[in-house]
């Protein structure tokens, strides 16, 4: 499949005072075929939802390019621009604070279809209870308000907004994490469900490598601004190759208590540092337990050590 969304060290940097940057994305640079689904894991504060933003054009870029179908999203003019926001939706992590009180489910998934002038009259309202059913709700929801659903529902209220005007892409920003344990996997089905159907090419970002085990094709996994491996969900979690992929894997308890017990657990040691003013060398050398002097001086670069297994680590120099 053709490429349809790439980025090249991309970087998003804050000013949070005098001589002090946060530096939220660090050059981060990857690609998302057509119709794949790319994971993007971290702690809070990696950076990855500063990512998300950046690659929806919601903030400007420090430095590098997004190129959507081939075209750098932070260059378009107005027009182009609107074509883009139509071509690429995003779905939140609290759909609650996403979804306006004031308006029924109607009106807000409606919105899109009106600001594009998609539809109107009577086929605009046939869309919108489609829409509704397509993610699991009914025509009867229409009139009502955010608050009388639950979290799932409201969920799904978010994704039909998005899948209104017809995108191709959508950055899904932690969309589970609020949800309840129960909930998340009927979220996730309807995600690969509406992938199937249309076609969607989805960056799905999540702070669990478990949470996005089943629904991504390849996982990238940041640190303190930085991608530090980007493989394919296979190769991901049956050979992690960067020292701190290896500890998240280890953290994820396995359903089996033979293979629980049996299992090695890395501990991660210390705290994540501030990625305010960081230091030179591996963001992750305070914590790794294979760091060598080279670690504290150089920062390593992401590069290929197996077929699209990707990993920024000294061991592998
Ligand atoms: Fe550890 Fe060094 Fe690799 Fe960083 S570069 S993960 S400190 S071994």
């Amino acid at each position: 499949a053709k490429v349809l969304l790439e980025v090249k060290n991309l970087k998003k940097y804050f000013h949070v005072g005098k001589n002090a940057t946060l530096k939220a994305v660090d050059d981060v640079s990857f690609f998302i075929r057509k119709g794949e689904t790319l994971g993007l894991v971290g702690e809070s504060g990696c950076g990855k939802t500063t990512c998300g933003r950046t690659v929806m054009g919601m903030y400007s870029a420090t430095g590098g390019e997004v190129l959507f179908d081939g075209v750098d999203i932070h260059k378009l003019n107005k027009t182009e621009k609107k074509e883009f926001t139509r071509r690429a939706q995003m779905i939140f992590q609290d759909p609650y604070a996403s979804l306006n009180p004031r308006m029924t489910v109607g009106e807000i998934i409606g919105e899109g279809i009106d600001i594009h002038a998609l539809y109107t009259g009577q086929e605009r309202l046939d869309r919108i209870y489609h829409l509704l059913q397509l993610v699991g709700l009914n025509k009867e929801h229409a009139t009502r308000f955010p608050h009388e659903f639950s979290g799932g529902q409201r969920q799904r209220i978010g994704i039909a907004r998005s899948l209104a005007i017809e995108p191709e892409f959508i950055v899904c920003d932690e969309p589970i994490s609020a949800l309840d344990v129960s909930i998340q996997a009927q979220i996730v089905n309807l995600l690969v469900q509406l992938q199937k159907e249309f076609d969607l090419t989805y960056l799905f970002i999540a702070h669990d490598l478990s949470m996005v085990k089943h629904i991504s094709d390849r996982v990238g996994v940041m640190y303190l601004g930085c991608l530090v491996e980007l493989a394919s969900s296979h190769d991901l979690y049956e050979k992690p190759l960067h020292p701190y992929t290896q500890a998240l894997l280890s953290a994820i308890p396995i359903p089996d208590p033979e293979i629980e017990r049996s299992k090695k657990r890395i501990k991660l040691e210390g705290e994540v540092p501030s990625p305010i003013n960081p230091k030179p060398g591996c963001r992750f050398a305070e914590r790794c337990r294979y760091a060598k002097p080279i670690c504290h001086e150089q920062t390593p670069v992401l590069k290929e050590v197996e077929k699209e297994h990707y990993v920024a680590c000294h061991l592998f120099d």
